[in-house]
């Protein structure tokens, strides 16, 4: 996918600057934003994503403007999948009803489509034998694994996760990380918020540093973490490495 964002800014209030006139223009397939706690990073995902709107600045996704108006957005967050750090599944549904029903009511498929396009999802992710399973019968990895599966279902022509494992054992983790990186082999792009520095360096092939309200390295994901370049960048990743985490 291509991202350029011209000058794009975000406050929340007079005083409550996030960050100020970042520039980029990229085509990324799969892009790692990493930073510390408070820089920015879901703020920009939402605002790609057409969550929120930017408070000045433009952007343009696959060389299409986005417009920021309401009606705009409607139909352009419908060409995205997200996942976020909590599941977000309903509780009072099933796992295939969490991926049936958005594929039905929001993206007109017949019942048969959807109970077609929901059960190959679940097989490919391993969960056929949850299907019929609430959102509380399933452990943290299943349920970010079912919200990934109704991400992709409407075949999107991105995904975007904000932390997708940040509230996960590490052995859920592994497997939410592993389907993820299994995605690339169907060339679906990908933009993820990310702790876990082993992805973003092995499973991401661009990475972008944000922090202090400016994006201070964006590269190769080798390269970065080889030989960042930036200060607050080094100094991020060797707090990190200190505890080899
Ligand atoms: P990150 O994801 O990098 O931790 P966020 O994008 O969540 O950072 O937040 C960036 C800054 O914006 C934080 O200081 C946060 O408190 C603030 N912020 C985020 N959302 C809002 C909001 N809706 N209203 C006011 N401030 C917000
Ligand atoms: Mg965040």
């Amino acid at each position: 996918m291509k991202i350029k964002l011209l000058e794009l800014s975000k406050n929340f209030g007079e005083n409550k600057e996030v960050f100020s006139n970042i520039n980029f223009n990229e085509s990324v397939d799969s892009l790692a934003i990493i930073g510390p706690s408070g820089s920015g990073k879901s703020t920009l995902l939402k605002i790609i994503g057409g969550l929120l709107s930017p408070s000045s600045g433009k952007m343009y996704i696959d060389d299409e403007s986005i417009s920021f108006d309401e009606n705009y957005l409607i139909s352009y967050r419908k060409k995205i999948g997200f996942v976020f750090q909590h599941s977000g599944l309903f509780k009072h549904m099933t796992a295939i009803d969490n991926i049936k029903i958005p594929l039905i009511h929001v993206h007109n498929y017949s019942e048969k489509k959807a109970e077609e396009r929901a059960l190959e999802l679940l097989k490919r992710f391993g969960l056929e034998r949850d299907a019929y399973k609430k959102p509380n019968e399933l452990s943290g990895g299943q349920k970010q694994r079912i919200s990934i599966a109704r991400a992709i279902a409407p075949k999107p022509n991105f995904l975007l996760f904000d932390e997708p494992t940040s509230a996960l054992d590490p052995e859920y983790t592994v497997e939410v990380l592993d389907i993820i990186n299994e995605l690339k082999k169907e060339n679906i792009d990908f933009i993820i918020v990310t702790h876990e520095m082993g992805f973003a360096r092995h499973a991401c092939n661009k990475v972008a540093f944000l922090a202090e309200g400016k994006l201070l390295e964006f590269g190769e994901s080798e390269e970065v973490f080889k030989n960042p370049k930036n200060d607050k960048l080094k100094k991020f990743l060797s707090k990190l490495l200190e505890w080899n985490i």
